[in-house]
């Protein structure tokens, strides 16, 4: 059954994730399905499913860290709004999303979190993009 999980849960297993940031307690991630560019999830390695299974100390880290993607993101993005968002409810894996919406338009109705609208990457904007986070997170 545990194995089942893990098999499940995409945050455990990162092998097709493009991993922009890890140590050994956490990881960010450019997500797979954005409708936005620059929409990062960071979350514990751990499989935990809420931050009241983190100690007191790794929940300030990983708070400190999201605060840090924000910070980041507005740097390089100068969006309209960012949404930071933990909601769990399809991944039982702790995960923060932290998305740069662009536009007052994409904020309504969650279209920034559109799963059946997701942006392409351009080889080139990816990397851009993976950089410059890469950059603001050092
Ligand atoms: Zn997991």
């Amino acid at each position: 059954m545990e194995g089942l999980k893990k098999q499940k849960c995409f945050l455990c297993d990162l092998s097709t994730a493009t991993v922009l940031f890890e140590d050994s307690d956490f990881v960010v991630v450019l997500d797979a399905f954005s409708a936005v560019p620059g929409h990062l999830i960071c979350a514990p390695k751990k499989h935990v499913k809420s931050l009241s299974e983190l100690s007191e100390t790794q929940s300030k880290e990983l708070i400190l860290l999201v605060r840090k993607l924000d910070t980041v993101l507005r740097n390089i993005f100068n969006p309209f709004r960012i949404a930071i968002i933990s909601s769990g409810l399809a991944v039982e894996h702790l995960h923060f999303h932290v998305v740069p919406i662009p536009n007052e338009e994409m904020m309504w109705d969650f279209k920034y979190l559109r799963k059946d609208q997701t942006i392409e990457y351009s080889k080139q904007e990816k990397e851009e993009l993976i950089e410059k986070i890469k950059k603001g997170l050092k």
